[in-house]
């Protein structure tokens, strides 16, 4: 009944769209985006245009275009339930693995034809999997930076061997094979880039051009491209031996993300506890002295219960997620933050500097992680209106390596030893481990309120 119903709505809204176009999402997205997106849109379906007048394409064109169509339906479907699962579990960058047949056909066709063989497969892949998700408007722009890339590749192709692409002439041919694959991968990432650059200026280069593995499946998929374009010259029946690699390197992508997803604690984002502990374990058996002395800090927040109890659970959970980011925040990338349970963290320290074997770095940062918890005020919207939350505070309770322990088990027991030390001082406060002084005695007041 519930599903009926939403589909209802869902048609009733598509209705709606389509018939006052001054409601479409695409108006809501900044002039500069737009401008960019639509001399993107503009100029792939004017070289398609110019393209299909200007070029002569013959019957075998236009089988090729039937067999990579056909065989890209086919993987999608064989591949369905994986991209399922995938898109379930992230929301990264995608790569669907489609690049194979559109780089074949780039390499095989001429520039238009293998333009709109990739605006077939993109569109059909949308209308397949990722409708719900992606507005039509990023769909359009995506299928034209594709063909764009196919026009580029396929003409680079064409330029380098001086008219079709021919198994015989290994010189000419490895290097249009070569350059197709890069200049393919270039101009899609490029253009995906820059869109991701003009719509959030401040994001950071890792977040623009996606992921080392993301690029590096991207790749891959493109090699695999290549050797499907020569096969299907050879005998077009040896483009049936590109599925296997492409079904395993699928499915080794899913795993991947699994493994992410499995380690993750999806409410803060943070490594969760058993993560967290065999990722720790391992760093302490590293080279114990290499790396300088190392830390491990246990933090609770003080009073919790009665956060959720004033707010509700739903703000109690973004007061865990703010926090999550705060701890993130004061610590380096190489250090390891996780969430034990509940509301309480914990944070492997390595690489501390070797003055006072670690002492007055460990201080300084659980002291920084309970000041930046005390001056958090996390705010949120709620059907009463914006609600924000201050006065927050966090125990801390600290252990160094080796000093208070040589293995984990004894660490965190130290570190929990300090936490309950700190809870019986009155809270909001740091302790250290055995054979540490008491954390210097800090004026919090005088700290929190200079912040
Ligand atoms: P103390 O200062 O002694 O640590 O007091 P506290 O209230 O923080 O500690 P207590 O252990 O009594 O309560 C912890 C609370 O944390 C109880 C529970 O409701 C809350 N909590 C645990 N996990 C979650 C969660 O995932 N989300 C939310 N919103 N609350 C959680
Ligand atoms: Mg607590
Ligand atoms: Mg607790």
């Amino acid at each position: 009944m519930g599903v009926a119903n939403e589909s209802v709505r869902g048609r009733r809204r598509v209705a709606d769209l389509v018939s006052r176009p001054a409601r479409w999402p695409v108006w809501q997205i900044p002039t500069q985006l737009l401008t960019a997106v639509l001399l993107v849109e503009l100029t792939a379906f004017l070289l398609i245009g110019f393209g299909l007048l200007t070029e002569s394409s013959s019957w075998a064109d236009g089988v090729v275009v039937g067999v990579f169509f056909g065989l890209s339906l086919l993987h999608a479907e064989i591949a369905n339930n994986v991209e399922t699962v995938r898109w379930r579990i992230t929301d990264d960058l995608h790569v669907d693995l489609s690049s194979v047949w559109l780089v074949a056909g780039a390499v095989l066709l001429n520039p238009p034809l293998a333009a709109l063989l990739a605006v077939a497969i993109n569109t059909y892949l949308w209308a397949r999997s990722a409708r719900v998700r992606a507005p039509v408007y990023r769909q359009i722009f995506s299928t034209a930076a594709i063909a764009l890339s196919c026009l580029a590749a396929s003409g680079v192709v064409r330029y380098v061997t001086g008219g079709r692409f021919e198994v015989s002439e290994p010189g000419a041919g490895l290097l249009a094979l070569m350059l197709a694959a890069l200049v393919f991968f270039t101009v899609n990432t490029g253009l995906v880039a820059g869109a991701i650059a003009v719509s959030a200026p401040q994001a950071k280069v890792a977040d623009i051009v996606g992921e080392w593995d993301e690029n590096l499946l991207e790749f891959a998929t493109i090699s695999l491209g290549t050797l499907a374009a020569v096969a299907y010259i050879v005998n077009p029946w040896l483009v049936l031996f590109v599925f296997p690699p492409l079904l395993v390197l699928h499915r080794a992508v899913l795993v991947r993300h699994l493994e992410l997803a499995a380690s993750t604690d999806s409410k803060t984002g943070l490594l969760n506890a058993a993560a967290w502990h065999t990722q720790a374990e391992r760093e302490l058996q590293r080279g114990s002295r290499r790396v300088g002395p190392k830390a491990v800090l246990v933090v609770d927040l003080d009073r919790f219960k009665a956060v959720n109890d004033t707010h509700g659970h739903l703000a109690g959970d973004r007061v865990l997620a703010a926090v999550a980011d705060a701890m993130r925040a004061e610590v380096r990338d190489r250090d390891l933050v996780g969430r034990f349970g509940g509301e309480e963290f914990v944070v492997l320290l390595r690489g501390l500097d070797e003055a006072g074997e670690g002492q007055v770095e460990l201080a300084a940062v659980a002291e920084r992680i309970r000041s930046r918890i005390a001056s958090l005020c996390v705010e949120m919207p709620t059907a009463d209106g914006p609600l924000s939350i201050a006065g927050l505070s966090a125990s801390v309770g600290g252990s160094l390596f080796p000093g208070d322990g040589q293995d984990l088990r004894t660490l965190l027991q130290v570190a929990d030893t300090a936490l309950y030390a700190a809870k019986r001082a009155g809270r909001n406060v740091v302790r250290m481990g055995m054979h540490l002084p008491v954390a210097a005695e800090v004026d919090h007041e005088a700290v929190d309120s200079a912040r």
